[in-house]
């Protein structure tokens, strides 16, 4: 019998999730199905029981329900209790809903496994202070940067993430205004990219050699890819190996079997081509 599963957000049409799960599950001999689900801004309780009542086995969460989704799910993983923040859920069978975040296992696979990027002793900008970015400070520090700025437009959030993660690293943060020196790499988990636009950032605040990192994938340079080329980043990465990383993970919190990445990855870059 087939096993179905799904990625709801809002907007979600855009979203490669189908595509990569189909991927895996060819790879892996898994008999599953993946669509996409739009759900009303107000409407996730409802969103989930529905997906319920369908018989899905689970669900990836995208953009702007994983704080909301971790409201609904009784039971998390230690990680995504921390983070408040909640990408993958599991239907059980007792009618019961497990939450997860791979958001984080999988930028840091992206940056250090697909991009040698090294992280240790590091200054880290991460922009934005919403769900994924919730999800990824925790397994960014556990590479000990030297340091961890958050900045977002409503500063408060970001201060009170670095309150919330003291204990796992240095953490500071504060609106744009705030930021001050310069970084090795620069993380955007903002929805910016999403409007077509770029935070507000200072000039300046890139190192030489610095990296930059949108975790919003597209067909074509996102807003953010552009402003880091134009500030000479000596690499400019988009999120399409995160995205396919923190799929493997959720599949293999669904599926129990862990599947290959890489030629994934390759395959939706070369479909980007033609
Ligand atoms: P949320 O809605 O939870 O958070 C949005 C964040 O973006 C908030 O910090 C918000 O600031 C900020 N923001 C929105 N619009 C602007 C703007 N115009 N200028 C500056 N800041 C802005 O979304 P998520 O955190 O779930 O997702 C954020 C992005 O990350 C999306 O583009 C999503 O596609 C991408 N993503 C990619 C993943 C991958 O695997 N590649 C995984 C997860 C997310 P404020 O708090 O002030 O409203």
């Amino acid at each position: 019998m087939t096993d179905h599963y799904a990625v709801i957000g809002n907007p979600v049409n855009h979203s490669k999730s189908p595509l990569i799960h189909t991927e895996f599950a060819k790879q892996t001999g898994q008999d599953l199905d993946y669509i996409t689900r739009k759900i009303p801004l107000d409407g996730l309780a409802s969103g989930l029981k529905q997906l319920q009542a369908e018989g899905f086995k689970g669900i990836n969460i995208t953009v702007p329900f994983k704080e909301q989704a971790w409201l609904q799910v009784s039971d998390k993983s230690a990680h995504a209790q921390r983070a408040g923040a909640v990408n993958t859920i599991i239907f059980n069978d007792d009618g019961t809903l497990t939450g997860d975040n791979t958001d984080g296992m999988g930028l840091c696979r992206d940056l250090i496994n697909n991009h040698q990027i090294e992280l240790k002793g590091k200054r880290l900008l991460l922009l934005g202070a919403g769900g994924a970015a919730r999800g990824v400070i925790e397994p960014l520090l556990k590479y000990q940067p030297s340091s961890l700025f958050i900045a977002n437009r409503t500063a408060s959030k970001a201060t009170d993430l670095c309150t919330l993660f003291a204990a796992f690293g240095h953490v500071d943060g504060g609106g744009y205004d705030a930021i001050s020196g310069s970084f090795d790499v620069i993380i955007n988990a903002t929805a910016a990219s999403l409007n077509g636009e770029v935070p507000p950032l200072p000039e300046n605040i890139l190192n030489p050699n610095g990296v930059c990192y949108d975790m919003m994938y597209s067909d074509s340079d996102t807003p953010f890819i552009i402003w880091a080329k134009q500030h000479g980043a000596i690499k400019a990465i988009d999120g399409l190996g995160m995205l396919v990383e923190q799929a493997a993970i959720s599949f293999q919190l669904w599926r129990g079997i862990q599947p290959e990445t890489k030629a994934v990855i390759m395959l939706i870059r070369q479909l980007k081509t033609v």
